[in-house]
């Protein structure tokens, strides 16, 4: 071993690239070679110079690439022939991190090792989806446990001393247990309803955050289809993100790119919208099969966030597509100012909003065809709801949704359809009571709106506890001697990501 040898165990931080350590980096670009887990991100990679070698350690939950004991022997061999060797960790090294079984080794086998921390992802996530892991008069503590078994063996946690309503619980690796998780701490005494959260690639520009309580965190978790790396967040403290999440997970500094031609939904939405809005899926669906360098999303009012995007965006073409169906959001006029801020030597196309395009329309009226022809529905006896977002008494919301509904009317003949707004007067919980046909068909008009179609409208229903995941239509559900029928959240599927491909 060289005399000067250093093998440090770097902890890469949870994501975001800028969340690495100054000391990190610095000694990052002096590594001669690295030795990597899958947490970390390429960005950070990036940051090795060309000729360090790189070597891939990855773990996968139950699925062990390179057996801890190799990595040892690894670790321990190149600092025989190398000065400076970097072991590069997700996170933090010391947190579930394996980092102090490797230095021990390391120990015994007498090379020289220093640990620089890293941010763990509690910290990242509970920072950017707005969840403070203690908060004076709501956690005063906060517990990291881990929620996977070693080697498929049960997962034996003490319960009882988890469930402290006053504690902030934080579980690592914890979505395969899930289940057995939330059964087993309502059991030793949780409340159900304790606000939950989980958090999907925490700090990235890919982040996802579902806000949810313990009893329901199981089904949103596989609504939403979450996947690895997630962390868990249970406690009271969760509430607290409704007012203080502030990433939008497109804005990070990574995103100013340059690009040939680049797509932008102008969305609306809440001033805050969710960070699991649909609306960001779909702008990754169409950058992974698009021809566009860039897809990016940007809510109109939620200042500065479309004015932001279009600052930095560096890009000879840009393509508008208004996502606004027939909210309180005046396209005409919102979005030529939010492209004052364009670059002036880019090439500006806006496109119609796309709630108004002929294949939507064509869309809705097939599939409200298809619940009356399979369930041999007499036509005169089905009225159509085109469930829209926004203030009926601003024009274009009701010129767009009532063009909508004149379109599918003309596609339908002899079916009624009619546009109501549910967040005005009559609510979309008063539906009922205002039309009079037995057969009910209840389209959803939401396209980057606030509101989440999937959730808020059979709640409004009354059709609770619906399993929606798996067709594209629930129902008939009765109410007062009616039957309803509601058509999963129209807008979020392929159908729209394919109108879209079709139309740029
Ligand atoms: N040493 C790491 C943890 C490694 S264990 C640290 O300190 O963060 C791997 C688990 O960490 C994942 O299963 C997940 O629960 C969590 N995790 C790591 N990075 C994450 C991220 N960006 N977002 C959400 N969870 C993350």
């Amino acid at each position: 071993m060289n005399s000067q040898t250093t093998l440090y165990i770097v902890g890469a931080g949870p994501g975001d690239p800028e969340l690495l350590t100054v000391k990190a980096a610095r000694i990052l670009k002096k590594a001669n070679v690295v030795v990597y887990d899958r947490l970390v991100s390429q960005k950070i990679l990036d940051l090795v110079p060309k000729n360090t070698k790189k070597i891939f350690a990855g773990k996968a939950a139950r699925n062990h690439y390179m057996p801890q004991d190799e990595i040892n022997k690894l670790l321990v061999s190149l600092a025989k022939n190398n000065q400076t060797v970097v072991r590069l960790k997700g996170g933090d090294p010391f947190i579930f991190g394996r980092g102090s079984e490797e230095a021990l080794e390391l120990a015994k086998h007498n090379v020289p090792f220093e640990i620089i921390p890293g941010i763990t992802a509690s910290a990242g996530c509970g920072s950017y989806a707005g969840i403070p892991l203690t908060h004076r008069g709501v956690a005063t503590g906060v517990r990291f446990v881990t929620g996977h078994c070693r080697n498929g063996k049960h997962l034996d946690l003490n319960w009882q001393s988890l469930a402290d309503p006053d504690t902030t619980l934080v579980i690592y690796m914890g979505l395969i247990n899930i289940a057995k998780i939330k059964d087993e701490l309502i059991k030793a005494g949780l409340p159900a309803t304790t606000p939950a959260g989980a958090v999907e690639r925490g700090t990235t520009n890919n982040q996802r955050t579902i806000i949810t309580t313990l009893e329901e965190l199981p089904s949103s978790i596989k609504k939403a289809r979450l996947k690895a790396p997630s962390l868990l967040i249970i406690g009271r403290v969760v509430e607290l993100a409704e007012e203080l999440s502030w990433h939008i997970p497109a804005l990070s500094n990574d995103y100013v790119k340059s690009a040939n031609k680049t797509l932008l939904l102008a969305a609306h939405g809440s001033s805050k919208p969710r960070i699991d809005n649909p609306i960001f899926s779909l702008a990754k669906n169409l950058s992974e099969q698009s021809t566009f360098d860039e897809v990016h999303c940007g809510f109109l009012r939620q200042s500065p966030f479309i004015t932001d995007v279009l600052s930095k965006i560096q890009t000879d073409e840009l393509i508008v597509i208004p996502m606004l169906c027939s909210n309180g959001y005046i396209t005409d006029e919102l979005i030529p100012k939010a492209l004052e801020k364009v670059d002036k030597n880019t090439t500006v196309r806006v496109l119609d909003p796309i709630g108004l395009h002929s294949d939507v329309p064509h869309f809705m009226a097939k599939l409200a065809n298809s619940i009356i022809v399979e369930n041999s529905l007499d036509p005169s006896d089905v009225e159509i709801l085109i469930a829209a977002h926004g203030n009926k008494n601003n024009p274009q919301n009701a010129d767009q949704t009532s063009l909508l509904a004149h379109k599918i009317n003309k596609k339908m003949e002899g079916v009624e359809t009619k546009a109501v707004f549910i967040e005005q007067p009559p609510l979309i919980s008063d539906f009922p009571r205002l039309t009079t046909a037995d057969n009910l068909i209840v389209i959803p008009y939401l396209i980057g709106s606030g509101l989440h179609a999937e959730e808020d409208i059979p709640t409004m229903l009354g059709l609770n506890n619906t399993d929606y995941s798996s067709s594209p239509v629930v129902g008939p559900i009765s109410s007062n001697e009616r039957s309803i029928w509601y058509c999963r959240a129209f807008g979020f599927e392929d159908y729209l990501k394919d109108t879209i491909l079709k139309l740029v």
